[in-house]
């Protein structure tokens, strides 16, 4: 694997999966990984009630925790949210703003998605700011354009490389076993590696941009060999520690 760049990371979003019998998976991570050389950072997002858990099963060993969502705000009345501040507090050293089931689900706009990036970097957290195009914004042929976009207005002032990490996730290709083609993949890095420099100056060369998108063992190493292609944000594939391992093995 290419090492040029900033250093890959390979990060797991367990979504609304996850329980106290599924602590097993990330303890057997760390023991998979023990021994193992990498060149990438790991890190897993457990859903917010097995944070401590999932942080405790993982004390001494290189696997990082993330959160899966934050507020824009540090603290109030807000029910059912948690604040970057929390997340820190609880031990997380990132967190993942902007997910495309967020902005669906919960209508989450680029300006909402970028007060929560913000939030995230108050706290001394890493935004993992996700972007991608739906399959009729593509097939219309607006993917850069779209990508772009979001990236702009979802990226606050004041992001460094060292507290934002962008993951470009085609919605389409989002828990459907489906992904862009090689060539795709690098087109829409290429722009976003261009967009970040514009935005970020200097900074925006060291700042990781991960893929995301039904990524499995059997397709990591082509997609994660694509130039600007910084690692990877996983879903299915991360739930079971040998899947996961099966991508973070790129890295060795
Ligand atoms: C995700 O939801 O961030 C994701 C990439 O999911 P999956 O790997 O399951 O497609």
């Amino acid at each position: 694997m290419a090492s040029e760049g900033p250093r890959p990371l390979v990060a797991g979003n367990w979504k609304m999966n996850g329980s106290v019998a599924m602590l097993k998976e990330p303890r057997l991570l760390a023991a998979m990984l023990k021994d193992v050389k990498l060149k990438a950072d790991v890190m897993v997002c457990p859903p917010a009630v097995i944070l401590r858990r999932v942080k405790s099963v993982l004390k001494g060993t290189r696997i990082k925790v993330g959160g899966q969502d934050c507020h824009w705000n540090p603290l109030g009345a807000h029910t059912g949210d948690i604040s970057a501040e929390m997340l820190k507090e609880a031990g997380c050293s990132a967190v993942i703003v902007g997910h495309s089931e967020r902005r669906t689900n919960h209508g989450e706009t680029d300006e909402i998605v970028a007060s929560k990036a913000k939030a995230a970097q108050r706290a001394g957290l890493v935004a993992i700011i996700c972007i991608g195009e739906t399959l009729e914004e593509r097939k219309a042929g607006k993917t850069l354009d779209v990508v772009a976009r979001q990236l702009k207005a979802s990226l606050p002032e004041g992001s460094t490389a060292a507290n934002t990490v962008i993951a470009y996730e085609p919605v389409w290709a989002i828990g459907t076993g489906l992904t862009p083609t090689t060539a795709e993949v690098a087109e829409v890095h290429g722009l976003i590696r261009k967009e970040l420099g514009q935005l970020m100056g200097g900074e925006g060369g060291q700042t990781r941009i991960l893929y995301g998108g039904s990524v499995k063992a059997s397709n990591a190493a082509e997609l994660m060999g694509q130039p600007h292609v910084n690692g990877a944000l996983v879903g299915g594939a991360s739930l079971k520690a040998a899947d996961f391992l099966g991508i973070i093995k790129v890295y060795t």
